[in-house]
């Protein structure tokens, strides 16, 4: 007899026989501890979690999704489903459920014909780029290329092309999805349109996405990197005029900036090497020539100390927030959190630059960054009801990604970050965040209305519908309505 945690807390006995049925109907590995395969199944990008589940289901298809779905189902077993397992939430593990890691399904299918691309869940952002840049097609998704396709999308999915292309959700046709009852759903605007909609913005809350179907765009394969480095105390005003810049640059640039310290890496020439810094980041899309001459004056205030704007492939724009190792210590221990607002003005700016200057030393050992993505073209022209995802009347993205090695260091660092987010509360846009930047586990609760705005509501009935028994919990949870 196995115990596995069950949907309300307490431990379930499931039988040896029950435990042998359940896996000999499955083609897929079952991991348990006391294996290395169990170890690295288990382990998230967020070390602060150190969850053990009781059991591991490692699906190579649809078949075996279905099956540990309808057995935990069946049991009301606490289930969680890891992507690229790099929520920093920790959402992607639980203590002594079932784990269903995805990392075998990692097909990429790519029709060049309609540019449509069909993503197994597993699968992790720079396999789907190196998939797509083959014919010269991308799906927008997000800028570190060691991301789950999944996650990030089911949150949303910002990204290089978010200006030109949207959101990846505003990419996604359709997606086929393992539901509580363990029936196998293929979801789009005109088949199951209701569950459609919530999964593009609702997270994992309505069952487990087995693969995604995305409209690609021809893309490079070379675009322009936009990358001018400025020094940290011209910070405010190279950000107020980055900030007017971008009200009439063309939707191509996808501008975002950086404040972070840069590392002793040979990525960065030496005079950078652990200077603070503000980085007016882009990519622009549009033809090399007019691109360069598009950005130029992003390239020219005052205070500039490198500028690393050149032509570069896709494929390596998506990978150049990485590899940056130093000494091959890299931090592990993450807490990420962020806010929508409309208002960047000084005041808001130099409440975040303070913070950037006044961060704990423990996270110095990282690479500690604050982010301002400001928003336009298409992801403001999609209606705020088009998708669950909300948030589209907003210009800008604040982030602050705190990273550091040791774990002593945890509860300081989390409550300093919360501090700095209960400062710029103020000057959010109705309490938004981003879901898939949403601090560590509790900090979403009773912030979900205000994240969802008036898709709320909606979708507590269509997890009522396809999730009543709250199966999907393992997430920022939506409740199934009452
Ligand atoms: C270094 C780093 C860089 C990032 N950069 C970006 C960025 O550029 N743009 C951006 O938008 N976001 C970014 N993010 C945030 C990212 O979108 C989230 O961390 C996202 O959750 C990662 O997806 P994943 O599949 O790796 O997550 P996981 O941790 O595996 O999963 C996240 C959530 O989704 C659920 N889930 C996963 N797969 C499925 C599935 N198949 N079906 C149903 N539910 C599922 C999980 O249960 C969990 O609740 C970044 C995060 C990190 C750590």
């Amino acid at each position: 007899m196995i115990q596995i945690k069950g949907l309300n807390d307490t431990d379930v006995d499931i039988s040896e026989a029950e435990r042998q049925q359940f896996e000999s109907t499955l083609n897929s590995e079952v991991l348990y501890e006391g294996c290395d395969e169990y170890e690295q199944s288990r382990q998230i990008f967020n070390h602060i979690f150190d969850r053990k589940p009781a059991l591991i289901v490692k699906p190579t298809g649809v078949a075996d999704i279905q099956t540990t779905v309808q057995f935990a189902a069946a049991h009301r077993l606490l289930i969680a489903i890891k992507g690229g397992g790099h929520n920093i939430a920790g959402h992607a593990s639980c203590e002594g459920g079932i784990l269903l890691d995805l990392c075998l399904m990692q097909g990429v299918y790519v029709d060049p014909k309609t540019q449509q691309v069909r993503v197994e869940a597993g699968t992790l952002l720079h396999k789907l780029d190196h998939e797509t840049q083959a014919f010269g097609l991308a799906v927008p998704t997000g800028v570190v290329s060691v991301t789950g396709v999944a996650g990030l999308t089911l949150g949303g999915g910002f990204g290089w092309l978010t200006g030109k292309h949207g959101l990846s959700i505003d990419n996604l046709l359709a997606a086929q999805i393992v539901t509580s009852d363990g029936k196998v759903l293929n979801v789009s605007k005109n088949n199951h349109a209701d569950l459609f909609w919530a999964i593009r913005g609702g997270s994992g809350n309505f069952g487990v996405v087995t693969s995604f179907l995305f409209q690609a765009h021809p893309v490079g394969p070379e675009v322009l990197f936009c990358g001018p480095m400025y020094a940290i105390d011209k910070a405010e005003s190279v950000l107020l005029k980055w900030r007017d810049f971008m009200t009439h640059a063309s939707r191509d640039l996808t501008s975002v900036a950086f404040i972070y310290r840069v590392p002793p890496s040979t990525h960065f020439p030496k005079h950078l090497h652990n200077q603070d810094v503000v980085m007016l980041a882009g990519v622009h899309t549009g033809e090399s020539k007019e691109a360069k001459k598009q950005i130029e004056a992003l390239r020219h205030f005052d205070g500039l100390i490198h500028d690393a704007t050149s032509i570069m492939p896709f494929e390596a724009v998506q990978q150049w927030f990485e590899g940056w190792d130093v000494d091959k210590i890299q931090p592990q221990r993450f807490y990420f959190k962020s806010m929508f607002t409309n208002q960047l003005d000084q005041n808001i700016l130099k409440e975040f630059i303070d913070g950037f200057r006044l961060r704990p030393l423990a996270t110095c050992q990282g690479n500690v960054s604050f982010v301002i993505q400001c928003l336009r073209g298409v992801y403001r022209e999609v209606p705020e009801e088009a998708t669950a995802f909300g948030s589209r009347d907003t210009d800008f993205m604040l982030e602050s990604n705190l990273a550091w090695i040791d774990a002593n260091f945890d509860d300081a660092n989390i409550a300093w970050g919360r501090a700095l987010w209960d400062r710029l509360a103020a000057y959010s846009n109705n309490n938004r965040i981003y879901l898939n930047h949403s601090g560590v586990e509790e900090d979403h609760v009773g912030q979900l209305p205000s994240v969802f705005g008036k898709n709320y509501d909606k979708l507590r009935q269509i997890k009522k519908k396809y999730d009543p028994m709250n199966l999907f919990r393992k997430n920022a949870n939506i409740p199934p309505a009452d």
